[in-house]
């Protein structure tokens, strides 16, 4: 009988191993793709399509001929809980999926704790699938109430995108509204070199964007900051870091103080030798790795090698990071900042480099992206 391989979420790194799938199409394995959707939303075009440079097609990957490239069965549900002793996945509308090898890209959720108070005007970045449904409603109430505010929490890069997104989108729409952003006392973009978080601060001052660098919190009228002030909105996004999705607690999965899936530098669970695991959703034991998509992405190719190793009986490959990661920070009208270590740049020649990349990426999981082994050897010199 087929061993049954699972992989959960079509994340970054999934989208590499159902490329590599349709490369090498192995035999004797049964592969379901485990979806909310049949589209993988790109949240590195997602502040761009804010901003209006992309429509919704240019940002999103259509999972289902990847999948059928790949001879990977998709099922459209979200998955509700797994229980890794009885290796089994349960999806939402109660079907029960057993399997041999399990893969998790699932990626992470919002962590809107201390803003739940907002109720109905707080937008969390992710999941995504959802940002990309709320966001024209907001922006078609923003269009007709004069002096819409809206405050963005988290100085890190999604909240400084979205933020100038947003205000891009509103001087666009001719919308007359107030843009701020909550970033805490680290400021913007901690971990990023001074020279990048000078560039943007610069930047987005000009754009006239409200900077606060105060702890906020949540109240029924907006935002309080930790000096007394309040900041009125209309809504609220919130880019406030990750946190894990709360089934994997229950899954039996070995998991970090912080409740995310514990890998080994294969992403194999640390626990479960059947489970596998890259993108957000897990914690490596022996290296700190951001939560980013080049690390998903990059991820993904060992992920991919791991688990078709795993069903031939191969050896398995490490990811190993990389020490820096480049980084281009979309600022809204068709301007970036980069950020690669030390090193900074800006202008519209690096927004333009970002849009290459990402038009790129998408291409890459087309089905017309996809280049059989074959035809790659014959054109190896
Ligand atoms: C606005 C914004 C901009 C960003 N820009 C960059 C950038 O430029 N560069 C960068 O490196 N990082 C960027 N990031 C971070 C990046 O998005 C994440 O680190 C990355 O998406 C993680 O990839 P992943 O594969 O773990 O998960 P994701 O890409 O989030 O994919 C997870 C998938 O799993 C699915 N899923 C979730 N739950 C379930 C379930 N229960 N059952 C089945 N499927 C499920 C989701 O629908 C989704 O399709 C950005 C983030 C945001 C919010």
């Amino acid at each position: 009988m087929k061993k049954r391989l699972v992989l959960v979420g079509g994340g970054h790194a999934h989208l590499s191993v159902l490329r590599a799938l349709a490369i090498q199409r192995p035999l004797g394995v049964d592969v379901v793709l485990v979806t909310p959707s049949r589209f993988q939303n790109y949240s590195g075009m997602l502040p761009g399509w804010v901003a209006g440079h992309y429509p919704l097609s240019a940002c999103r990957i259509d999972l289902l001929p990847l999948a059928q490239a790949a001879g990977v069965r998709l099922v459209p549900i979200p998955m509700a809980g797994m229980d890794a002793q009885r290796r089994c996945v349960a999806l939402q509308d109660g079907q029960q999926i057993d399997y041999d090898l399990l893969s998790l890209d699932v990626g992470s959720e919002t962590n809107t704790s201390w803003l739940e108070v907002l109720g109905k005007k707080l937008l969390p970045i992710k999941p995504l699938d959802s940002f990309f449904t709320q966001w024209p409603h907001l922006l078609a109430a923003a269009r007709v109430k004069p002096g819409y505010q809206l405050v963005v929490v988290g100085g890190g890069a999604a909240g400084v995108e979205m933020a100038l997104a947003a205000l891009a989108a509103f001087t666009q729409a001719g919308v007359a509204s107030r843009v701020d952003l909550v970033a805490s006392e680290s400021g913007l973009l901690p971990g990023h070199a001074p020279g990048v978080q000078a560039r943007v601060e610069r930047f987005a001052r000009q754009a006239g964007l409200g900077l606060h660098f105060l702890r906020g919190v949540g109240t029924e009228e907006g935002v309080l900051l930790s000096d007394g002030q309040l900041l009125h909105a209309d809504s609220v996004i919130a880019a406030t870091g990750a946190r894990p999705p709360v089934w994997l607690g229950m899954s039996k999965l070995g998991l970090d103080a912080q409740g995310y899936l514990w890998v080994d530098a294969h992403h194999r669970s640390v626990s479960h030798a059947n489970v596998f695991a890259a993108g957000d959703v897990c914690a490596r034991a022996d290296a700190m790795l951001t939560r980013s998509g080049e690390h998903a992405v990059h991820a993904g190719s060992a992920l991919a090698h791991n688990l078709l190793a795993t069903q031939a009986g191969g050896a398995l490959q490490a990811y190993v990071p990389k020490r820096r990661s480049l980084y281009l920070l979309a600022c809204g009208p068709r301007y970036a900042v980069a950020s690669w270590g030390r090193w900074s740049a800006e202008g519209q020649w690096v927004w333009r480099w970002k849009d290459w990349i990402d038009r790129r990426f998408i291409q890459r999981f087309s089905t017309t992206g996809l280049v059989p082994t074959t035809q790659m050897q014959e054109h190896t010199p």
